[in-house]
C-alpha cells in the first residue's frame, strides 16, 4: 500500500476539521451553556454525540474490532461518497468498480467529477482479478467490490478478493450490505492483515433498520480518521443512534429473521426453477434473487399491474431478462408466486 499520506487529497490531508461544541467538551456537567441548544425538550435539544462512541462500543464487541476501527454514517451510501472525496481528486483521479453492481458507486463519482471505470465480472460473475488490477493505473485510488454482490447475488471468489487486496497499492472497499445472508466469512475478520482493507456494512438488511440510515464502515484507525476529518459533525442522529442500540442488542431477533428469509430464499428458488416457471434462477448468499424470466419489462409492468413490484433489471449490464426479487414472508413470496403464474 502507498502511505496513507499519499493516497488522500492533499488539501483533505492538511485540513483541519471543524470543532464542534461537543467535540471539545469531554467530561461530566451539570450545565451546557456551549452549544446555543435550546434548554428545554430533553433530550432532543441536544445535539448528538459526533463520533457516535456508545453505539461504536456495542459494534465493536459484536464484530469484534475497536471502536476506533468503525465508522458510522448516514447509511452505507455516506461511507462511499466520503471515502471517493476522501481519495480522488476530482478530474484528475479514478476508481475501479466491478459490473454489474452497485450503482452508488458510480454515481458518487459522478458526482465528484471522478472517473469510474467499470470492469465486467465474468460470464458467471464473479471477479477477473486480473482484469479489474489491468484497469487500475497510478491515478486509480479505490477500487470498489460488493460481496455478496448486487444484483448478482454471488459471493466473489476469496481468492480474487486477496489478489486484488494483495497486488494494489491503494483503498480496496469491500462493501458487504449482504454479509448476514451469506455463507462466507465477512472480511472484517481480515483488517489486521490488510491496512488497505475497508469493509462497509449496514443496518438497512438483516437488522431490518433501512429507515433509520445506519451505514457503518470497518477499516484501520488511520483510515478512519480521514472519513471523521470530512464528515458532517453530527451526521448519525440520536434517534438513530438510540433505535440501532436497541436493535443490536437483540442479535436472536436478527437471527431469527436472517434463518426465515434464508429458508424462503431456498423455497422460493427451487419453486422458480421448477415448472410451470422454469426460470434460471442464479445462486444467491443475499436476500434476493436474480432471475432470467425472459421478458423481463413486459413481466415487470404485469406484476406492477397487480400491485407486486421487484426490480427490472433488463437493462443493466449481463442481467438482460432478469427480475431481481428480493425475499419477503412467505405470505409475500406466495403472492408472487401466484401473481407471476398468472403472468405467463
Ligand atoms: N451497498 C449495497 C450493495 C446495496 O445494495 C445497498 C442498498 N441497496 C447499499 C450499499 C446501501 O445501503 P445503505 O442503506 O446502508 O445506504
Amino acid at each position: 500500500m502507498r502511505e496513507l499520506k499519499d493516497l488522500v487529497r492533499p488539501n483533505v490531508w492538511g485540513l483541519k476539521p471543524y470543532s464542534s461544541a461537543r467535540d471539545e467538551f469531554h467530561g461530566k456537567a451539570s450545565v451546557f451553556l456551549d452549544a446555543n441548544e435550546n434548554p428545554w425538550n430533553d433530550p432532543y435539544n441536544r445535539y448528538p454525540d459526533p463520533r457516535q462512541w456508545t453505539l461504536k462500543q456495542r459494534i465493536a464487541e459484536l464484530k469484534g474490532v475497536t471502536p476506533d476501527s468503525i465508522f458510522l454514517g448516514n447509511g452505507s451510501d455516506e461511507a462511499i461518497d466520503l471515502l471517493i472525496r476522501a481519495f480522488c481528486e476530482p478530474g484528475e483521479e479514478n476508481i475501479v468498480v466491478i459490473a454489474p453492481s452497485y450503482g452508488m458507486y458510480g454515481v458518487a463519482a459522478d458526482v465528484n467529477n471522478v472517473e469510474c471505470r467499470e470492469v465486467s465480472l465474468t460470464a458467471d460473475f464473479d471477479l477477473d482479478a486480473e482484469a479489474v488490477l489491468n484497469a487500475a493505473d497510478g491515478r486509480t485510488k479505490a477500487i470498489f467490490l460488493c460481496s455478496p454482490n448486487n444484483p448478482t447475488g454471488n459471493n466473489l471468489d476469496r481468492e480474487a478478493i486477496y489478489t486484488i487486496l494483495r497486488h494494489f497499492d491503494g483503498i480496496v472497499v469491500i462493501d458487504e450490505a449482504y454479509i448476514d445472508f451469506s455463507a462466507s466469512p465477512s472480511f472484517v475478520g481480515e483488517l489486521a492483515d490488510f491496512p488497505n482493507l475497508i469493509v462497509l456494512q449496514t443496518l438497512s438488511k438483516a437488522w431490518g433498520a433501512a429507515a433509520i440510515r445506519l451505514g457503518m464502515a470497518f477499516a484501520a484507525p488511520e483510515l478512519i480518521a480521514v472519513l471523521n476529518k470530512i464528515k458532517y459533525p453530527y451526521n448519525v442522529n440520536l434517534l438513530t443512534q438510540e433505535k440501532a442500540l436497541e436493535l443490536l442488542g437483540d442479535t436472536g431477533r436478527k437471527d431469527r429473521q436472517v434463518k426465515e428469509i434464508l429458508a424462503e430464499r431456498e423455497r422460493l428458488a427451487a419453486l422458480l426453477s421448477e415448472p410451470p416457471f422454469s426460470y434460471r434462477v442464479y445462486p444467491s448468499d443475499a436476500n434476493f434473487l436474480l432471475v432470467d424470466v425472459g421478458r423481463a419489462t413486459a413481466m415487470y409492468e404485469a406484476l406492477v399491474e397487480k400491485g407486486v413490484v421487484v426490480r427490472n433489471r433488463d437493462n443493466v449490464r449481463m442481467c438482460h431478462g432478469c427480475l431481481r426479487v428480493t425475499i419477503g414472508t412467505r405470505e409475500e413470496n406466495d403472492i408472487l408466486l401466484n401473481a407471476l403464474k398468472e403472468c405467463k
